[in-house]
């Protein structure tokens, strides 16, 4: 079932509420175009895990590593573009939260389980927002983000 959210600050909650549920070790990959709120909804997961760092997408910067009450690993992959490079996501996903925009760049570099938010633009200030859920301890919580 798919989520609308009508203006920024309801991506941000929706994300605070992702993120009050997220474990360690648990790797969230958000698809949609560019301005569908991927790094909005990412703020909200920062708050729900206590980061006071401002979490933004520079342009150049495709890892960054936030600390709060777990470590946020905050990918764009944009940059990467076709290019296959790997950021040893593998090595550190374990120890903290990892959270992937453009996975589409980076899909060879995947872990086998992960949950998928897909961001729709739906006008200026709505959007559509859906939890698709890969592998079992991604199941749950996929379900209690759509009700
Ligand atoms: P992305 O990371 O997917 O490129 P951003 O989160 O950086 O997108 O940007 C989303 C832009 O869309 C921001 O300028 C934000 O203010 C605007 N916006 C308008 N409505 C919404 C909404 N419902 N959810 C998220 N962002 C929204
Ligand atoms: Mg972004």
């Amino acid at each position: 079932m798919a989520m609308k959210t009508v203006n920024q600050a309801e991506t941000i909650a929706l994300g605070r509420r992702l993120g009050e549920h997220l474990e360690k070790g648990m790797t969230i990959i958000l698809r949609g175009e560019l301005a569908a709120g991927k790094t909005t909804f990412t703020k909200g997961i920062g708050e729900a895990l206590n980061i006071r760092e401002v979490i933004n997408s520079p342009t150049f910067t495709i890892l960054k590593i936030y600390e709060g009450n777990l470590t946020l690993y905050h990918v764009d992959a944009y940059r990467l573009e076709g290019n296959s490079y790997d950021l040893g996501i593998s090595e550190y996903e374990d120890d903290g939260i990892t959270v992937i925009e453009w996975p589409e760049y980076y899909e060879e570099y995947l872990p086998e389980e992960y949950l998928e938010v897909n961001f729709t633009y739906i006008d200026d200030d709505s959007r559509e927002i859906d939890f698709i859920p890969h592998g079992e301890k991604y199941m749950k919580i996929a379900e209690e983000m759509t009700c």
